[in-house]
């Protein structure tokens, strides 16, 4: 740093040139200190935002304080006493005066506070003064230090820091190094161009660096911090869209044939037979071989991707929609676009169960198509689906992968498994991700570099749990995203009960609901964090079931510890009606589909976050008929089960929604009876899921979606959505009058220091 601002404008970044130990008062103590806090040069020192602020315009004068009445009184401190009392107990006996009057403020067993609260001190107290001998006085209040012995400031509008109370480094200690890098810092440069900061109502980064530390008032607080977070914001976005505009030049992606269908979807946007985007003609088939029309929502979601899928570079598009709204049909439609281009297409999804109901599904819808064969007298062949899990058995394995490279298997549905090295495709066209949460995103995109050639192959994926846009545009490396918001005509909204002590109500309909044909889940929770337990307790409310409430029916049981081929036949037994009820643990918790299931008791469901049962509720109302859902169990009745309960998830480097903690993991129960309660009232997933955010407030969201070591300090991409759309709109322009990331020696360095190499790299994956 230049002893007092020569080069004028320097720019912010190369303040990480500077180690902290060039300012005064820092020696190596505190050096060490400030490194813990991650505050290793000067850069880092004035990014270093305050916690909070005080203005004390708003505080109350001593004199207008009430007995009982909640107040902060700003003070200085005129006398402490250190009074010991019998035993070892202490109370730190402290006066504190404003022009107005004197108070008294004690501290019982906290000796340490005759250190902290030094005569002349100004501080903040908050609390509720208590009268005692005519006299007021705050037991215990919350305080903060503001200002040095002597100080005597003049601000109205104080910035208190996060402290180290460890390394005895306080709020004013900041303040001081702070102003003094700042004053030696003087103007800096603006990588934003003056007009976009005119038009977006954006205040100069010197303004913003020199307001967030000592600002003139509340206003002027807000207008820095607008501005900071848009800088962190627009980093991001100039890093994911000028990625995405070369990816757009290139030709890396496969071109194939679907013709994009150019009218408007149907004035009452409902989509009849004819109206359907015959986007290729075995799309056209599949529609004809459909019993039911697809919804607006489908179309135009198929339209989108047959848009994306006739361009020259690869898609990278999320389908939203909530439990039940047809996605799989959807992806499916993709995968034909790409078939009729000779192009195979890979469905990934989290489960065998799952995997086999897609693969019967699909092979179902298309047991008529052809594809076509030289090599056959007809010159075709059927059009072929595979199924590859675990637990296919070896030599049916061999037979797959071999057909597979050869280009004899249009469409292959698997677990994991399909991540294996030996799984090889003649030529990989589309890679649909279902449930995506459930994967990392490097497992999402092993996938995509199974071409020889270096194409991409298209990416889809497809997820209900609801994720804002902001998110979905930051987080995820700018997908685009398309909504399913519409349900198949003739839904009705599932009935669903909290019955917290008695659940005879459900076995009743349960049996009521068997006796006219319907079927039932019953599914039991998670007691452990293993999956024999799970298992067993599942094994043993069959039992109960079984010689109980639901004694005389065909029930059938589920758990993740059969192997597959027990599973897949108890799934078989359900679903063709042999069995009516079925016992399980939470396997069949994503996109199992059995219409005729009316039926679903969810047992200790206070065990569940709201997102998970709602997936588990999606299991029924299938049909079109009416549907119930009882959640069963009182939380206050099992204190002591509280286990912590994390999802069953298998990718090791995941960056999914639970990260974000949009997925639910469960926490206190005071909060469990809030989240029943939700789940009885909605049956919207979207509404659900911002009930979940207000029942366990948003930091949780933030907490882990911070991009890199320092990359969002003070932006949130859920709370500050207004800023990360105009960041986009801003980089968006940039990038269109010809503006470079590399070729700016600011931003890039900002960038690469902020975000990380790697952690951009990530970003900018796919
Ligand atoms: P999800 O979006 O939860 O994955 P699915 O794709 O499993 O939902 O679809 C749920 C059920 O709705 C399936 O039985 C499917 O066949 C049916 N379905 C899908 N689209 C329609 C439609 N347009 N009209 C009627 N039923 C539909
Ligand atoms: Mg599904």
């Amino acid at each position: 740093m230049s002893p007092d601002n020569l080069d004028r404008d320097r720019s912010l970044i190369r303040l990480t040139d500077h180690s902290v130990s060039e300012l005064k008062g820092i020696g190596k103590k505190i050096l060490t200190a400030l490194g813990d806090l991650g505050i290793n040069n000067v850069y880092d020192l004035v990014t270093h935002y305050p916690r909070t602020y005080r203005d004390s315009s708003r505080s109350t004068r001593i004199a207008n304080l009430q007995e009982g009445v909640e107040t902060t009184v700003f003070a200085l401190v005129t006398k402490v006493d250190l009074v010991r009392l019998s035993g070892r107990r202490t109370m730190v006996n402290v006066e504190l005066s404003d022009e107005t009057g004197s108070i008294r403020c004690s501290f019982f067993n906290q000796p340490w506070r005759a250190r902290q609260l030094q005569v002349d001190c100004e501080v903040y107290v908050a609390g509720k003064p208590t009268k005692y001998k005519n006299w007021l006085s705050l037991s215990n209040p919350v305080v903060d230090i503001i200002g040095r012995p002597g100080s005597r400031r003049t601000g109205r509008v104080v910035a208190i820091y996060p402290q180290s109370e460890k390394a005895g480094i306080t709020t004013w200690d900041f303040e001081g190094w702070i102003s003094e890098a700042l004053r030696r810092t003087g103007k800096v440069s603006d990588p934003v161009p003056g007009e976009f900061l005119a038009d977006y109502h954006l205040v100069d980064r010197t303004y913003a660096l020199h307001n967030i530390h000592s600002p003139a008032n509340m206003k002027a607080v807000y207008l820095a911090k607008t501005r900071l977070i848009f800088d962190e914001m627009l980093r991001l976005q100039l890093c994911l869209l000028e990625r995405k505009a070369e990816l757009e030049k290139s030709n890396t992606g496969i071109t194939h044939l679907s013709r994009v269908a150019s009218r408007a979807p149907s004035p009452d946007n409902r989509a009849r037979v004819g109206e359907i985007p015959v986007v290729c003609d075995l799309v056209g088939r599949l529609v004809e071989t459909l019993d039911f029309s697809m919804t607006g929502a489908q179309v135009r979601a198929i339209d989108e991707i047959a848009q994306d899928m006739a361009r020259p570079y690869p898609m990278h598009r999320l389908v939203q929609g909530d439990v039940g709204s047809g996605k799989t049909l959807v992806a499916l439609c993709a995968m034909l676009i790409a078939a009729q281009g000779g192009h195979q297409g890979a469905i990934l999804v989290p489960t065998e169960i799952l995997a086999e109901q897609h693969y019967r599904a699909t092979r179902n819808l298309v047991k008529e198509f052809s594809m076509p064969d030289s090599n056959t007298l007809t010159g075709e062949r059927p059009f072929r689906v595979e199924l590859l899990t675990s637990s296919t058995p070896q030599a049916s394995r061999k037979k797959i992968l071999s057909d597979l490279a050869g280009g004899y298997v249009d469409a292959l549905v698997g677990t994991h498994s399909l991540l294996s090295d030996e799984v090889r495709f003649q030529s990989l066209g589309i890679v649909v991700v279902d449930e995506q949460h459930r994967f990392g995103v490097n497992q999402r995109d092993t996938l995509r570099t199974r071409r020889s050639d270096g194409k991409i192959p298209d990416l889809l994926v497809m997820t209900a749990t609801p994720i804002p846009r902001t998110v979905a545009m930051t987080v995820f490396g700018d997908l685009d995203v398309s909504v399913i918001d519409e349900m198949p005509p003739g839904r009705v909204p599932i009935e669903t009960a909290w019955l917290a002590l008695e659940e005879e109500p459900a076995w009743e309909r349960v049996r009521d609901e068997v006796s006219k044909g319907n079927q039932a889940y019953v599914v039991c929770p998670l007691v452990g964090p293993s999956g024999a337990i799970e298992a067993r307790a599942a094994q043993e409310e069959y039992h109960r079931l079984t010689n109980g409430p639901l004694g005389g029916l065909s029930i059938g049981l589920v758990h993740g510890q059969m192997g597959a081929r027990d599973k897949e036949a108890s799934m078989e037994a359900f679903r063709s009606g042999e069995v009516s009820v079925l016992v399980s643990t939470t396997v069949i918790e994503v996109g199992v589909d059995v219409p005729a299931a009316t039926v679903i008791v969810i047992e200790d469901a206070w065990r569940f976050g709201i997102a998970q049962l709602h997936q588990l509720r999606g299991r029924v109302g299938r049909g079109g008929g009416q549907s119930w859902c009882y959640l069963l169990g009182d939380p206050a009745q099992k204190p002591g089960q509280s286990a912590k309960r994390t999802q069953d998830v298998r990718g090791k480097d995941r960056i999914s929604i639970e990260d974000l903690g949009l997925e639910f993991l469960q926490d206190d129960l005071s909060k469990a009876g809030a989240r029943l309660m939700a789940l009885c009232k909605s049956n919207d997933g979207f509404l659900l899921a911002e009930e979940d955010l207000k029942i366990r407030g948003e930091g949780t969201i933030t907490g882990s979606s911070q991009a890199g070591k320092g990359s969002l300090k003070l932006g949130s991409v859920i709370r500050d959505k207004h800023l990360v759309q105009l960041a986009r709109e801003c980089a968006r322009e940039m990038i269109e009058q010809g503006y470079k990331v590399q070729d700016d020696p600011e931003l890039s360095a900002e960038i690469s220091y902020l975000i990380g190499d790697s952690r951009a790299g990530y970003l900018l994956k796919g």
